[in-house]
């Protein structure tokens, strides 16, 4: 090992400040991209893996390498309309079957994951871009947890709190996004087989894959035909799944652009809805804060699964006594950020999911500088193939700048300033998004009156980014409604008539 001194410098107001930063050169650690078994790429109805009606196919790269992995079959109507009955028949022995029953398959699934987690990560990261310390050690974990808090339910719904006796929706059909997919799924898939639901889901165009294998746990573990089926397809596909009349619940992670126009389609339907939507959440750092903890928990705010992340703490809001300190502090520490190869197990940023997404990304980064925004980044090599993005922070930004506003969903944050705790409230708030937020500050005090009056799901103290089956996550405003986890999340998938 030798260490390399960074090259980075940054100009303030009195002195030049040297960031030169002495980082470790380490020899590649890469995870073996052949422990990722690509999965069977047809559709999963009925418990078996078929060809589709009238579907097509859709093919998933690797975005670090823009690599085809797979060519994978897609839902069309027909193959939808497939889904939806195989659920709806299973759906009748499912409910049928006594709690403890249920329970079993749902440990059972928990252990497969668990036993097959390693190459789950793996093929995970090759399908997404993020990187195995993350899929390792983030991703596959909570998914098997989830799997295991809800077999816990399973036999107990009548002692949730809603009621003696109470009764499953039926069937569920459920749109993921790309950004944690097998987590996402577990989300989704866990807590409604838990109730007595089918399900009929749809993962992202882009990450198909760990879906698919994990259909075929499912057949591994013998779950009942048509409790879980899987139809992989892009947005088509998972409108004709959300207007098909057979289902009795639409649970939805994703876009509040797509989150609304399901919400209207649905108006004066009797399909419950969840959704789960963008954010744009305040990552608010009183004077008081350790600030060297607040540092790596802005860090891991932002640039955890490159930012593709919905309750991101996307906006820095400093108390101005400590603005210059945090962020002289938070650069030092971004210049000894690793981008690259998602499979190297040294990296902590992974390539952008799609070339789509890097568009978006680099045209809001360049109104941040059209609007008169300083951007800055470290000095790192990125790989000449596949899709990056380097970790990037604003300073000089004004709340009313579109870097402010809108969900960039990549590594770019966004530093503003407050002085008075009313203020940072004020401007925490100040956005249509509501799903989570983060505080730093020594005062116990302080962190409940900020919790109190943060319009936000989730409220972080002195940490960011944590994630527990059993805690209710979900939004505020266009953050979306409902909850996903804990005891709170049974709710969306049990018929309360009450
Ligand atoms: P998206 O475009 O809304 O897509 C989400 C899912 O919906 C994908 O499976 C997508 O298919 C599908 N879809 C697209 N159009 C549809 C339509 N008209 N009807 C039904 N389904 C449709 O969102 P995204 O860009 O993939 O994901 C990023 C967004 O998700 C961000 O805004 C992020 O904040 C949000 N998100 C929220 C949470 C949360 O818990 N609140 C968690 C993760 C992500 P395709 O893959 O083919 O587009
Ligand atoms: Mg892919």
């Amino acid at each position: 090992m030798t260490d390399t001194p960074d090259a980075t410098t940054r100009t303030g107001d009195t002195s030049t400040v040297d960031l030169t930063t002495p980082t470790w050169e380490y020899a590649p650690a890469p995870e073996a991209r052949s422990l990722a078994h690509i999965p069977t790429t047809r559709l999963f109805i009925g418990g078996e893996f078929v060809d589709p009606v009238d579907g097509g196919t859709l093919k998933t790269v690797d975005p670090s390498t823009e690599e085809v992995l797979a060519e994978v079959a897609t839902a069309g109507p027909a193959d939808v309309d497939a889904a939806v009955r195989a659920a709806r028949s299973g759906a009748e022995t499912w409910a049928a079957m006594p709690g403890r029953e249920r329970a079993k398959y749902l440990f059972r699934i928990a252990r497969l994951l668990q036993e097959h987690a390693r190459a789950l990560a793996v093929l995970e990261s090759i399908d997404n871009g993020k990187p195995i310390r993350e899929t390792r050690d983030v991703d596959l974990p909570l998914v098997a947890a989830h799997f295991f808090y809800h077999a816990g339910w399973a036999d107990k719904l009548e002692h949730a709190g809603y009621g003696p006796d109470p009764r499953p929706l039926g069937v569920a059909a459920q749109v993921i996004p790309w950004n944690f997919p097998l987590l996402m799924l577990a989300w989704k898939v866990a807590p409604a087989l838990a109730c007595g639901n089918t399900v009929v889901l749809k993962p992202a165009e882009t990450t198909p894959l760990t879906a698919l294998a994990f259909a075929e746990l499912c057949r591994e573990a013998d779950l009942p035909p048509g409790v879980v089926n899987i139809l992989p397809g892009a947005g088509d596909t998972g409108a004709a799944l959300v207007a098909h009349g057979g289902i009795d619940k639409v649970a939805f992670t994703g876009s509040t652009e797509v989150g609304k126009a399901i919400q209207r389609q649905l108006a004066g339907s009797r399909t419950k809805l969840t959704l789960e939507l963008g954010g744009k959440a305040a990552n608010v750092v009183f004077d008081d804060a350790p600030i060297d903890q607040a540092v790596e928990g802005i860090v891991d705010g932002i640039f955890f699964n490159q930012g593709h992340v919905c309750c991101a703490g996307s906006r820095l809001l400093v108390q101005e006594s400590i603005h210059d300190e945090v962020v002289e502090r938070l650069t030092r520490r971004m210049a000894t950020l690793r981008v690259g190869d998602p499979l190297d197990k040294n990296t902590d940023v992974g390539a952008i999911n799609s070339a789509e997404q890097l568009e978006r990304i680099t045209a809001l980064v360049a109104a941040g500088g059209d609007e008169g925004a300083e951007a800055w980044q470290p000095a790192c090599d990125l790989p000449d193939r596949g899709y990056w993005f380097r970790p990037t922070v604003f300073t000089d930004v004004q709340p009313a700048m579109r870097i402010a506003r809108e969900e960039i969903f990549g590594p770019v944050l966004s530093v503003l300033t407050f002085r008075t705790p009313d203020e940072a409230v004020a401007k925490a708030n100040a956005t249509p998004y509501g799903l989570s937020a983060g505080v730093w500050t020594e005062k116990g005090s302080r962190i409940l009156w900020m919790a109190d009056r943060l319009e936000a799901g989730v409220v972080w103290a002195n940490t960011f980014n944590r994630f527990d089956p059993t805690s209710p996550f979900g939004g505020f405003k266009e953050s979306g409604f409902g909850r996903e986890g804990g005891r709170h999340g049974l709710a969306a998938y049990l018929d309360l008539a009450f």
